[in-house]
């Protein structure tokens, strides 16, 4: 069986349920597989048919929203955005300590949601801490900050899994940045489906997010370090430095 895609969406939206139920099983991210550990209750229903064709469950933030309205508890009371209509989904579901306890449409709609868990109702961003070491069933909203590392790698795992829907279907073989192959031949075929995402991953990183990066803009960085050797040239040897004794970028 293949990975389900969004691209391959089937056109007759009766499909789209079940199309998106295994799109949602198949996903590698651990933010959607604690979702997962909830038993699934329901197919997904749109407000329009002509939504999942538009706008689409394919990255991170869309498949835990979708995820949560399959498996989570419809609310007593709609919050304010579903209220208004606001969000792809029928029914206004959330999972009490998974994101909050927000609700899907608030989810994908990155929206504070009113019914939220207690004192969580200003947040609108995603919880990037997963739970991998937990086995049993959810309960309770006892999330462990993760490390740093971690939420890169979910939110580029988020990242890949929409790229890597983009790229399955072309002819070429995307490894690294421009770095383009035609497919594999049959034979490799399953050892370079392996590797994909995680090579999509790599190339979904978004380099914004490594804060501790030490170098974001090597021009500016050299001007930087240029001053810097300078003043210790001139600290050390109480003259200034001669150019030909100082570090210069390579290639020139
Ligand atoms: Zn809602
Ligand atoms: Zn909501």
């Amino acid at each position: 069986m293949g990975r389900a895609y969004w691209k391959d969406l089937p056109n007759d939206p009766e499909k789209h349920p079940q199309f998106i139920k295994k799109i949602i099983e198949q996903s590698d991210s651990n933010l959607v597989k604690d979702i997962r550990q909830h038993e699934y209750q329901r197919n997904l229903a749109f407000r329009s048919e002509d939504y999942p064709k538009s706008k689409g469950i394919h990255d991170l933030k869309s498949k835990i929203a979708a995820a949560i309205q399959q498996r989570g508890d419809i609310a007593d009371n709609p919050c304010g955005c579903c209220e208004q209509g606001i969000g792809p989904f029928v029914g206004c579901i959330h999972i009490q300590g998974m994101q909050y306890g927000r609700c899907g449409n608030c989810i994908y709609g990155g929206k504070a949601c009113s019914n939220a868990d207690d004192g969580r109702e200003e947040i609108y961003k995603l919880n990037l801490n997963s739970s991998r070491t937990r086995t049993g069933p959810v309960s309770g909203a006892s999330h462990h900050p993760s490390p740093s590392s971690t939420v890169l790698e979910e939110q580029a795992s988020g990242e890949a899994e929409e790229q890597a829907s983009e790229t399955d279907n072309a002819d070429s073989y995307l490894v690294l940045g421009k770095f383009v192959l035609p497919r594999p031949p049959p034979e490799l075929k399953n050892r370079a489906e392996k590797w994909e995402p995680h090579l999509a991953k790599l190339n979904a990183r978004n380099m914004e997010d490594l804060r501790d990066r030490p170098i974001r803009d090597l021009d500016k960085s050299f001007l930087e370090f240029q001053v810097r050797e300078s003043e210790i040239f001139q600290s050390v040897f109480q003259q200034s430095p001669s150019p030909e004794l100082l570090v210069k970028p390579s290639g020139s």
